[in-house]
């Protein structure tokens, strides 16, 4: 197995993974997942009671951050005792790592540490390290969202070391699965100017590209079509995926595409959004430094994939 240090080492905040897709915030996770035990208990039991396994508690989702130098994940020894109901995330370099849910007001992130925000902690921490939060947010919240069963209401319970549930009522038997929620995030393009939306709630200025839950029974393409008609008024011809993004607030995957527009005339919905229009590739760029007065338009910051979007139509590493 390559040590996903070695990975890692000189590939700065933005690595490319050895297929060459690019890997953006809360992707490129080091662990190895090793579905293959989640349902072998004997394996399981040992890697609970392995001094050398380490836990990674949330509390309230924030993440443990040890503050002691340059911020990164404060893991707990295991004391031989992870709890039975803990998240097994995988492996890194052989060595079990799991997560658990501590939530109470007055729980200990340990010495000179603190409970951190994943969202506002993710750009601060390894790449890795970021993606491994990603995975623990998603499952824990899972969990704490879906305690009872869908089908028939009383409670479940944990099973296959934390990747699904089972109903507690033997006639039911329901077994359930955490779920991920595929959303399109597009850059639409025209020759060279590109639209960008702001709604109401970001703050001054910041504009980003359109996005959408892609719908039951719809293709990736299809639901960029359908929300660039929708939310701007603007047909859509030719889709291309860009590159995909863990999202974990609480369970998306951000699924980036840059889109053709065949129309130009913007007619926004005002429920979705509160301005959109086209801005040149001049102006684009402007806004990816996020330079200039509090109000001058720009873009999201690295750790969101229209930014990286916006980037890659700037530096011409897309088709359109
Ligand atoms: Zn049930």
């Amino acid at each position: 197995m390559v040590s996903w240090r070695a990975l890692y080492r000189d590939c700065g905040r933005m690595p490319v993974s050895p297929v060459m897709e690019p890997i953006y915030t809360f992707a490129g996770s080091p662990i190895d997942r090793a579905g293959q035990y989640r349902g072998d208990a004997a394996w399981m039991d040992a890697r609970r009671t392995d001094p050398a396994s380490r836990i990674l508690c949330l509390n309230d989702l924030k993440a443990p951050i040890d503050l002691n130098g340059s911020p990164r994940l404060a893991w707990r020894d295991s004391g031989a005792s992870v709890p039975s109901d803990a998240l097994f995330l995988g492996l890194i370099e052989g060595v079990a790592h799991f997560a658990a849910d501590v939530t109470a007001p007055d729980a200990d992130a340990g010495p000179g540490c603190k409970w951190i925000d994943v969202r506002s902690i993710a750009p601060s921490i390894a790449a890795g390290e970021a993606a491994i939060l990603a995975q623990a947010r998603s499952m824990l919240d899972w969990h704490a969202r879906h305690r009872f069963c869908a089908v028939c209401g009383r409670p479940s319970r944990v099973e296959s070391a934390g990747w699904s549930r089972r109903c507690g009522d033997a006639g039911c038997n329901a077994q359930h699965f955490p779920r991920t929620d595929p959303v399109t995030i597009m850059m639409v393009v025209q020759g060279d100017r590109c639209l960008l939306g702001r709604q109401p709630r970001f703050p001054p200025g910041n504009y980003s590209a359109l996005a959408g839950f892609v719908e039951p029974g719809e293709t990736i393409e299809e639901a960029v079509r359908r929300e660039v008609l929708e939310e701007a008024g603007l047909k859509v011809g030719r889709v291309l995926y860009h590159a995909s993004q863990p999202w974990p607030f609480p369970s998306s995957l951000m699924i980036g595409c840059h889109a053709e527009a065949l129309s130009s005339d913007i007619v926004i919905d005002p429920d979705e959004l509160e301005d959109a229009r086209w801005f040149s590739r001049v102006e684009a760029r402007a806004m990816l430094t996020r330079a200039g007065t509090p109000e001058a338009p720009r873009l999201p910051p690295p750790l969101a994939i229209a930014h990286q979007l916006a980037k890659a139509w700037i530096e011409g590493r897309t088709a359109l």
